[in-house]
Formats: structure tokens, C-alpha cells, sequence
């Protein structure tokens, strides 16, 4: 049996502004957002929502995360016990292996 070929429709990636804050200097990620169909990308700091209902049976929904390149692990994230559950508040500036993941963003987005 071949695999079902699939066509990417919504396509996001989180995107650092380095350059936010009162100072310039802090970073606030945001989404660069293209829908099928669009002129060009949405840049937002909106939630993705992806309603089951509006997705034919066989899509699939993929989120994929930069690993170190130094020990090819993912970024670790920084947690918080919050109003009886623990979420995800930030990611870590630093790999265990020492690789600097801060210094990694202001290369891609600065
Ligand atoms: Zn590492």
C-alpha cells in the first residue's frame, strides 16, 4: 500500500522579534502564518486553532522544533505550577551541552 500524498495548506513558524520592548532589545516571538490561498504570510500572536471539524479525515496537524546542534536535543522548556496544572511559560537560553539557544535565535531573526 503507497502513502497517501498529502498538500500542506497551513504552514506557521514561530518568529522572534528581537527588537521588541521599550528598550529594543527584548524578544517576543510571534507567528508567521500562510494559508493556501493567501498573497502572503500573516505575522500574528494569535493561538493556532485547529477545529476537527473543518479538517477532511487524513489531515494531519506537525509541529517540528529546532534541535541542538551541538547534542541534537530539542530546546528545554521552563515550567510553571499554575492554577492547578503545570504550563509552559518559556524555553531555557542554554542546552545542557552548553550550546546558547538565545544567541541562536538573535542569528535567525536579528
Ligand atoms: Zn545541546
Amino acid at each position: 500500500m503507497s502513502e497517501t500524498e498529502r498538500r500542506t495548506i497551513i504552514k506557521s513558524e514561530v518568529k522572534s522579534d528581537c527588537y521588541s520592548g521599550e528598550t529594543f532589545d527584548q524578544i517576543e516571538n510571534r507567528f508567521e502564518t500562510y494559508c493556501e490561498g493567501d498573497m502572503g504570510t500573516d505575522t500574528h500572536r494569535c493561538d493556532l486553532v485547529f477545529r476537527v471539524d473543518e479538517l477532511p479525515p487524513g489531515a494531519t496537524v506537525e509541529v517540528k522544533v529546532p534541535c541542538c546542534s551541538g547534542c541534537g536535543l530539542p530546546r528545554d522548556e521552563i515550567r510553571e505550577f499554575q492554577d492547578g496544572a503545570w504550563k509552559i511559560v518559556g524555553h531555557a537560553t542554554r542546552c545542557s551541552c552548553g550550546f546558547d539557544w538565545h544567541e541562536w535565535t538573535l542569528d535567525q531573526y536579528s
